[in-house]
């Protein structure tokens, strides 16, 4: 085959070949035919042949093409009249009344549809429009409502409390999340909004209480901001190296181990304690009568607020420490003391605290001599140092170098102190117990153990401990009467058969 020849075929008409042209038609079918369509249009949609005139909008020309909307069209203006003939009927049954029964329930148009009372929908979708907007709530004229006939609507009416309630809810504290209601048409009943803004007080008062406590708080585990700076500033003035961990959280007092540094007049252990005590309030209530009846104390308790009392505690620790130091009582030495933190040599070796008397395992011979010391000690404490422990138990005696020592006497007061002799028969009931129950038989019978201690001479009997208690309380009342007369300083305990006599204080 020729290519030249195809390619001149294919030339002839570069948009392909054409198509048999459709049966021939005669110029009347074809006008005819458009003349139908044009005219069907024409019929089905009349306003569209005039673009000027917008169906949905006119209102001379509302859509009748539909039977249903005409019937709905009708049935609305005929809800309507019914309506207004209802307030009319309302108005006249309510009359000049101060209490008036609305008829509200029995209308047929809902309030939304009803483009008559629709003043206070359109105020409504302005705040709509803007819910973040700080609007106030909508305020009712002076005179109590608004509108004017028909579209009367009080300060009452259930829906603007409803919205202006809903608005309110702007005003609640930033914290408070109220959702998107105002971007709803939501209406909060006064009942529930009030119960919603009292629930959002109390959670900012709440919320406050706790920010409150934890920032005044020493925490189970960690100190509160004013414990840590006073901490640090001990770090920063060279009196502490470093504050190295937590040896124990009490109920009243949080211990920690640090690395001595050096104070100017006397020389820093290598190894001290720091013991925080609490400024929870709570705990040291309980503990109020431990020293709002120790003369000591007793002035300058009334007049200080909770937060001081407690640095009472850490002072009372420090005198009743310094006061065991000098009988030779083994005890810590006081380092420092910066208001409620105290600072005295670590008992223990190498940051492993020596163990409490209960945790220790001691040979029977072991025992019997710590029993003894415990005695000694016990005696001492109260003839030389004029102070009983008021907390003497196996959790507050370490055993360090072979020996007992006496820790944790912020508690510990004078004989004289109204309870002084209760609280000293129940150290004698913790000892004597805790040293029986180890086997050592020398160890006495509460009893006797107090007699010794006191060097009084109350009868034993029977050893029944109600007498007994009654004979201490009658002592404690006697010491009191004698305080009442002669004043604290001059009083002196002395036991029946003549034992040594209490000194009065005299180091503090
Ligand atoms: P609390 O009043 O909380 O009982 P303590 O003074 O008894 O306070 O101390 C609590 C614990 O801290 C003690 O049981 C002891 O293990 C440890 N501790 C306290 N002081 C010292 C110290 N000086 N050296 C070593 N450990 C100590
Ligand atoms: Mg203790």
């Amino acid at each position: 085959m020729d290519p030249s020849g195809v390619a001149a075929q294919t030339q002839k008409s570069p948009w392909g070949s054409v198509g048999p042209a459709g049966p021939a038609c005669s110029l009347t079918e074809v006008m005819s035919e458009q003349l139908a369509r044009q005219l069907d249009e024409e019929n089905a949609f009349p306003a569209l042949s005039d673009p000027a005139v917008d169906p949905l909008r006119s209102e001379e020309a509302p859509d009748t093409a539909s039977d249903l909307m005409l019937a709905q069209m009708l049935q609305m203006q005929f809800d309507r009249e019914f309506d207004d003939q209802l307030r009319r009927e309302e108005k006249k049954f309510n009359g000049d009344s101060k209490v008036s029964i609305s008829f509200e329930n029995y209308r047929m148009v809902h309030p939304y549809e009803d483009s008559d009372s629709s003043e206070d929908e359109v105020d409504w979708q302005d705040t709509r429009l803007d819910p973040y907007r700080a609007d106030k709530p909508q305020t009712t004229p002076r005179r109590g409502f608004s509108g004017k006939g028909k579209n009367i609507t009080t300060k009452h009416d259930e829906d603007t409390c409803g919205r202006k309630n809903t608005a309110r809810m702007d005003n609640f504290a930033p914290e408070v999340h109220v959702g998107d209601g105002l971007g709803m048409d939501l209406k909060l009943s006064n009942q529930v909004f009030n119960s919603l803004k009292q629930h959002c007080y109390s959670e900012q008062r709440r919320s406050a209480r706790l920010h409150e406590k934890k920032e005044h708080s020493t925490a189970e585990q960690a100190v509160d901001p004013r414990t840590r700076l006073l901490m640090y500033k001990m770090v920063n003035a060279g009196v502490l190296e470093n504050i190295n961990g937590c040896i124990s959280t009490g109920k009243e007092s949080v211990v920690f181990h640090a690395d001595g540094g050096s104070l100017e007049e006397q020389p820093v252990p290598e190894e001290v304690v720091l013991k925080v005590f609490k400024t929870t309030l709570n705990e040291f209530k309980n503990r109020d009568r431990y020293i709002k009846d120790d003369y000591r104390f007793k002035d300058r308790f009334s007049k200080l607020n909770p937060r001081k009392v407690i640095r009472l505690w850490a002072e009372k620790e420090m005198h009743n420490l310094s006061r065991m130091k000098k009988a030779g009582i083994p005890c810590p030495d006081v380092v420092l003391l910066k208001k409620h933190i105290l600072v005295m040599s670590f008992i223990g070796k190498e940051h492993v605290p020596a163990p409490k008397l209960k945790d220790v395992t001691l040979g029977s011979e072991e025992m019997k001599e710590a029993y003894q010391q415990v005695l000694q000690m016990m005696q001492q404490l109260y003839q030389n140092c004029s102070l009983v422990h008021a907390d003497l138990s196996e959790y507050n005696m370490l055993w360090h170098q072979d020996k007992v020592w006496l820790i944790d006497v912020s508690q510990s007061v004078e004989p004289t102190h109204p309870h002084g002799l209760e609280f000293l028969f129940r150290d004698c009931r913790n000892v004597s117990t805790f040293f029986q129950k180890r086997g050592v038989s020398e160890a006495m019978s509460v009893y006797d153990l107090f007699n010794t201690v006191t060097g009084l001479n109350i009868p034993v009997g029977a050893e029944d401990e109600a007498l007994f208690m009654a004979e201490i309380v009658a002592l404690e009342k006697r010491n009191e009467d004698h305080i009442q007369k002669r004043g604290k300083k001059t009083f002196l305990v002395t036991s029946e058969d003549g034992g040594p006599p209490l000194e009065p204080d005299s180091d503090d």
